[in-house]
């Protein structure tokens, strides 16, 4: 699958906003969009005026980018919100923190969602007990994500524990840092994803 190699802090930049993609650097003086917080490119500084259309695809770039998603997945993860019960762009957003690399990051297994990623593909994690290497993996209610015994010496594993100590686990998840598990308490709602996103405008997009 296509994934963007090029700097993620460009992406920040590009939409205007921190998307936390560099974990820990992300909350240093090193983070490019304090330093630049501008738009990247020639004109970047220069005066930006979007259209309707342009705001709906910053904001539908912006959640595929904070979560590191292609177009394709997450087109298909959008008609998949679409067919289910509820509300569409509600049902999207509970579907992205679902993905087990979201909730190895969200437990604090990891530094980043990318990190986590990289992790989930090199088995590090198990589900209930059996070694899952998808990313896309989408947990359950009472679902136990854990790290897996031979991994718990891994020293990024340990370090990004550390870190965690200096966010928030989500209400949803509960973690025993300890013994390295992740219990999936509930499925994720909409009023416990904080990040600022107006999933509103990608259905819009969408329904053109
Ligand atoms: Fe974005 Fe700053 Fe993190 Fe780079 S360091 S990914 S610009 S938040």
């Amino acid at each position: 699958m296509s994934r963007f190699i090029g700097s993620v802090c460009r992406l920040c930049r590009r939409e205007n906003q921190k998307l936390f993609l560099k974990g820990d650097r992300c909350n240093t003086d090193k983070c490019a969009f304090e330093r630049r917080g501008y738009p990247p490119g020639q004109h970047g500084q220069g005066r930006i005026k979007f259209s309707e259309y342009g705001l709906q695809l910053r904001e539908k770039q912006k959640i595929k980018r904070i979560y590191g998603l292609a177009e394709k997945q997450f087109r298909n993860l959008f008609e998949k919100a679409d067919r289910m019960k509820g509300v569409t762009g509600s049902n999207l957003l509970s579907m992205l923190e679902r993905r087990l690399d979201n909730v190895a990051y969200r437990s604090g297994f990891a530094n980043s969602r990318a990190e986590a990623r990289q992790m989930v593909r090199h088995g590090h994690f198990a589900v209930n007990g059996h070694r899952v290497n998808v990313p896309s993996y989408m947990v359950e209610k009472g679902d136990l994500v854990e790290v897996r015994d031979k991994s718990k010496t891994l020293a990024r594993i340990g370090a990004a524990l550390e870190a965690v100590k200096r966010r928030e686990i989500p209400q949803w998840l509960e973690l025993d840092g300890t013994a390295m598990k992740s219990r999936v308490r509930d499925l994720p709602a909409r009023d416990d994803i904080t990040a600022p996103m107006e999933e509103r405008m990608v259905v819009e997009l969408y329904s053109k």
